[in-house]
């Protein structure tokens, strides 16, 4: 049997490089290490190549993505108001998230969120049979497969309960975010600017699409004397993610539990390289979007 590739980290990157390389019959062993899926609604968009690759998963997968795309109206415009029940002082067509249209792919984009999409994934990569996908196991060094000369890669890795193992295989997919330690070892950290914006994400339940009425939209920008931010309706029932520019030395634990809240740093780093041996760096093209560490669970 052909001997399975590492993939560090279980996000949509890694759960899709599973995905794939379980098409061609390549077994993975998933690495993640926390402990249960995180259920923050990070990743919206799906677009059109990202789908047309998830068609190569089967149409019960592309059929289940497209099950969870928000409803007609809510991926454009983009609004700014003062409030949203408010004045509007503009909008910006952002059509572009419905996609080229069937003359250009047969495959349609989905706008949702990150928590729903990654469950999908988590049942596909399962169902393969292919993918052995372990919570609470945490790489914690990556021993070999960062050379060239490598002739198999290993990591060690500890679970949440303590124990440490090391795992060897053909290869390590890094898809351990925009944080990753695989990344840093294999020298491929990412450069440039390291914090642009300081942002907070709370992500809430409530039925805002009633106040909002027929000025939906897929960002809603409010700005005012005592708020600014964006409103982004994830799926037009109640799921709300409101994301809110801070200054970098505003967070604070008590104003923002982590149940609800991520913070997080805009940036705009770019990485040189995306191999070294064995090893390949994977991610969203979203090096811009850095988390800063917090007790988020
Ligand atoms: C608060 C926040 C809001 C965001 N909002 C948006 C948005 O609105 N729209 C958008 O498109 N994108 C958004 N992003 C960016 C989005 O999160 C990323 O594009 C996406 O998560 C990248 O997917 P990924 O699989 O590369 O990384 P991740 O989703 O970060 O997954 C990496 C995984 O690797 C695991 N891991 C890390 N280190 C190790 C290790 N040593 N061993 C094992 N596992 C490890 C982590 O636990 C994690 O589950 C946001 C990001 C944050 C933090």
């Amino acid at each position: 049997m052909t001997q399975a590739v590492i993939v560090v980290g279980a996000g949509p990157v890694g759960l899709g490089a599973a995905l794939e390389l379980a098409r061609f019959g390549v077994p993975t062993v998933a690495l993640e290490a926390r402990d249960r899926p995180s259920g923050h609604p990070k990743t919206r968009n799906f677009n059109t190549r990202t789908m047309e690759i998830a068609r190569g998963w089967g149409t019960l997968v592309y059929h289940r993505f497209r099950s969870v795309d928000t409803p007609p109206g809510w991926k454009s415009p983009i609004r700014f108001f003062d409030t949203v029940t408010g004045r509007e002082f503009g909008s910006i067509d952002s059509r572009g998230f419905a996609g080229p249209g069937p003359s250009v792919s047969p495959a349609l984009p989905v706008m949702s969120s990150q928590d729903l999409l990654e469950s999908i994934q988590r049942d596909a990569a399962r169902a393969t049979g292919l993918v052995d996908l372990r919570f609470g196991h945490r790489v914690t060094h990556v021993e070999r497969g960062m050379a060239d000369a490598d002739a198999d890669a290993a990591v060690r890795v500890t679970t949440s309960g303590g124990e440490t193992y090391e795992l060897t295989g053909a290869a390590i997919v890094a898809a351990d975010g925009v944080d990753s330690f695989v990344r840093s070892c294999v020298g491929a950290e990412l450069e440039g600017p390291q914090s642009i914006h300081h942002f907070v994400n709370c992500y809430f339940h409530a039925p805002l699409e009633q106040h909002v009425a027929d000025r939906t939209g897929v960002l809603l920008y409010v700005a005012n004397p005592d708020a600014y931010g964006v409103l982004q309706p994830l799926d037009a029932a109640g799921r709300w993610l409101c994301q809110i520019t801070v200054g970098a030395d505003d967070w604070d634990r008590e104003r923002w539990p982590a149940q609800r809240v991520v913070d997080w740093v805009r940036a705009a780093r770019r990485c040189r390289r995306r191999r070294g041996g064995r090893t390949q760096c994977r991610d969203l093209a979203d090096e811009r979007h850095r988390r800063r560490p917090v007790a988020w669970v």
